[in-house]
């Protein structure tokens, strides 16, 4: 099929059942119809509507002009040689967004992108660098898990979803809403709100809109430093969005779950222990869990990572002073695949 045939069609992933439902029932399908849809695209990963078994031919061809069927394509692999793969998605209009698969001890993770690119440009970020080319529909964050999926395809267990890939989640909030109706529907991908974590360096307003809308999605708040002027340096979206309302919101609006609060620990920047006490003195009533993240050095940002025993040093207070502590060592180093710094296939710098 030609690629302007092709654009002329909606993509199929685009729809959310309710939205196909309304759909094929104006096209005089049955009700049930948009849910088989649904099951052989989400449940049995199989986007090749001819091959469809339980529905009349004549449906078929049908449903085959309606919509435009076609997967996007993985384009490129990389493997960390212990599980960790890092995967390039192509897009109907030739950008390529990174999506990454991450094995842990009795689960994976997929690492889904929201944006190509990202316009917040943190300083310490590799996706930052690249800038920020647009936002990603529903469709193109639904199809990293379904191409995710077809890694693992033996694997019936547990999956956790973290939008922490490429770019800003909130600030796609929208389409981040739809897809998340499609990852979460029962007749679509079918994975618990529970198991989905939208991490955000802080947009208030589409934060309080997502609480509201998917009260059981997680939420991780990109820190980085608690002094708000050393935040805006490394975080200009800072200067916009205060710390101090962020982290008012965060103590007074009650929600199951605590906020995982993301430090990635910068060398000789914020790893001291006096700002370690701050941190937790900055925290102070919020249920929180703190996640150190020693930086991934990259060649071309001015960054270094912390030595070992820096990042023991200021765990050490964070506990004494009573907060819950986890250090994540990244995994996916040497793909690159790590915290902060998708972007770096070639030709997507
Ligand atoms: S750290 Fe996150 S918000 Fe900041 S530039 Fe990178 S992708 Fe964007």
């Amino acid at each position: 099929m030609s690629v302007m045939n092709r654009m002329q069609r909606p993509w199929i992933l685009e729809r959310t059942l309710d939205e196909l439902k309304d759909e094929l029932r104006a096209d005089g399908f049955r009700e049930y119809a948009a849910r088989q849809v649904f099951q052989w695209l989400y449940h049995k990963n199989n986007q090749d509507v001819a091959s469809w078994s339980n529905i009349a031919r004549a449906n078929r061809e049908k449903l085959a002009g309606l919509y435009d069927w076609e997967a996007r394509p993985l384009l490129e692999k990389q493997d960390d040689g212990r599980g960790t793969r890092k995967l390039l998605i192509g897009l109907a209009d030739g950008l390529r967004i990174e999506t990454v698969l991450i094995p842990e001890k009795d689960h994976f993770t997929f690492c889904l992108s929201s944006q190509a690119g990202c316009p917040l440009a943190c300083a310490f970020c590799a996706t930052g660098a690249m800038g920020f080319r647009r936002n990603l529909t529903a469709g193109e964050i639904a199809t990293q898990v379904l191409t995710l999926k077809k890694e693992i395809s033996d694997y019936a267990g547990k999956l956790n979803l973290v939008f922490m890939g490429m770019g800003e989640p909130l600030l796609n909030y929208n389409n981040l809403a739809r897809a998340l109706r499609i990852i979460t529907d029962a007749d679509g991908l079918n994975i618990s709100p529970r198991h989905v974590t939208v991490s955000t360096a802080g947009i208030l307003e589409n934060l309080k809109k997502l609480e509201a809308d998917f009260p059981q999605v997680k939420i991780a708040f990109s820190l980085n430093a608690p002094d708000p002027l050393l935040r805006a340096e490394l975080m200009p979206i800072s200067r916009r969005e205060s710390l101090d309302s962020l982290l008012g919101y965060f103590r007074e609006h009650k929600r199951r779950q605590r906020i995982t609060f993301e430090y990635v620990l910068l060398r000789g920047v914020n790893d001291s222990p006096a700002q370690a006490r701050q941190l937790a003195k900055r925290l102070h009533g919020i249920p929180a869990k703190v996640n150190l993240i020693p930086y991934n050095a990259n060649p071309r940002l001015p960054f270094r990572r912390p030595a070992e025993i820096d990042v023991e040093k200021f765990r050490a207070v964070l506990l004494d002073m009573g907060m819950t502590v986890i250090t994540r060592w990244s995994k996916g180093q040497e793909i690159r695949s790590a915290c902060g710094q998708l972007a770096v296939f070639p030709g997507n710098t």
